[in-house]
């Protein structure tokens, strides 16, 4: 079994940050593991502006802002492993991963930094009644099909939730030739930034229907349809208000949680909160010599401040592995 003074998991801003941070702080042995086939997360499917702002004082795409890491961890020779899925985290911290050409293997580390990012709320977890047809996406997977692998989940696009995300996704939509009837949103007020509300429903004129949400969804191969209905302060629809949108495509947008599988089979504490490790001021699980940064800790609306969380536990861990010899 090799041995690393430190193992990250994930190579997304968090993980390349973090490591970046521990070999600036003396750590030699450092394994980034990424179940991708690229370093750079969540960004690389984030093609629009807006990022960087408070690291680099510039405003860049996602892509860009992930390639200043990424040329940062290949310009100080930090190894990584990409394709290659971390499966366990043990409190002696081995880690087992997978890949094509290792199968599945171990590696041992001094520390570990978890980096694996955040997910996506379901619609199984959202309880929308109808049948299960295509063309339910949630808003991630879309971005990912249309700014990465280049294909349209639909025509005629109704959204759920209006989370940066929600509204981000409906203003691509529309820059690539679909029609968005609508955003439904069940609370009285967007969660997203204001100036996301503006550039990207305002400007193209796409209702935001506060105190709304999906009441039925129609069709049994193809998504054909989808009925809102306007909902009470204790979030019940309310008979009598449904209205009724002929579409193809109902992309949920409805909240994103930290990646946790394997920070809870490590036995970490979960803060009941975020869903994410409960850390310490730096960074440290409830774990010896295992932290955490990034949104696998809680969700994060600003790249820029995941990358300073990283720093500081990329030189907490280097902390940690100097003291140990
Ligand atoms: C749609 C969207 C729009 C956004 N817009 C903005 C914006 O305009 N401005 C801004 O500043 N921020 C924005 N953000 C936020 C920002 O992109 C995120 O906060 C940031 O990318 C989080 O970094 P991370 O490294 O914690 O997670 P991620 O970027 O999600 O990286 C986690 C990495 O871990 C890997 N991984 C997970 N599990 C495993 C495993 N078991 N084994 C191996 N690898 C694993 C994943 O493949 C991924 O590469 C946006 C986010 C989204 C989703």
């Amino acid at each position: 079994m090799q041995t690393y003074d430190l193992v990250i998991i994930g190579g997304g801003p968090a993980g390349m940050a973090a490591a970046v941070s521990a070999r600036e702080n003396g750590i030699e042995k450092i394994l980034i593991l990424e179940r991708d086939d690229r370093l750079g997360g969540i960004l690389n499917q984030c093609i629009h502006n807006g990022f960087g702002l408070h690291m680099f004082r510039e405003e860049l795409t996602g892509p860009e802002y992930a390639q200043r890491y990424i040329d940062m961890v290949e310009s100080q020779s930090i190894e990584t492993k990409l394709d290659s899925m971390v499966l366990e985290v043990t409190k002696d911290k081995v880690v087992t991963a997978s890949n094509r050409t290792d199968g599945i293997f171990q590696v041992k580390a001094n520390a570990i930094v978890l980096a694996m990012g955040c997910r996506e709320r379901t619609r199984g977890s959202l309880n929308i009644p109808g049948y299960r047809p295509a063309g339910i996406y949630t808003a991630g997977t879309a971005q990912k099909l249309v700014n990465i692998d280049g294909l349209m989940p639909g025509k005629r696009i109704v959204i759920l939730g209006s989370g940066d995300v929600g509204l981000i996704m409906a203003r691509r939509m529309t820059l690539e030739g679909a029609k968005v009837l609508a955003v439904a949103e069940i609370l009285p007020k967007s969660a997203g930034l204001q100036r996301n509300i503006v550039q990207c429903l305002d400007d193209f004129g796409i209702p935001l229907m506060l105190n709304h949400t999906v009441v039925d969804i129609q069709g049994k191969e193809l998504v054909e349809g989808v009925t809102l209905a306007r909902v009470d302060e204790t979030m019940t629809p309310i008979p009598g208000t449904e209205i009724h949108y002929d579409c193809d495509c109902l992309l949920l947008s409805t909240g994103l949680i930290p990646e946790n599988e394997l920070t809870r089979n490590l036995g970490a504490s979960i803060d009941p909160k975020t869903r994410g490790p409960v850390v310490d001021k730096s960074f440290a699980t409830t774990i010896d010599g295992v932290f955490a940064a990034g949104n696998v800790v809680s969700v994060h609306g600003l790249v820029d401040d995941v990358s300073k969380e990283a720093i500081a536990a990329g030189k907490a861990a280097a902390e940690y592995i100097k003291q140990l010899s």
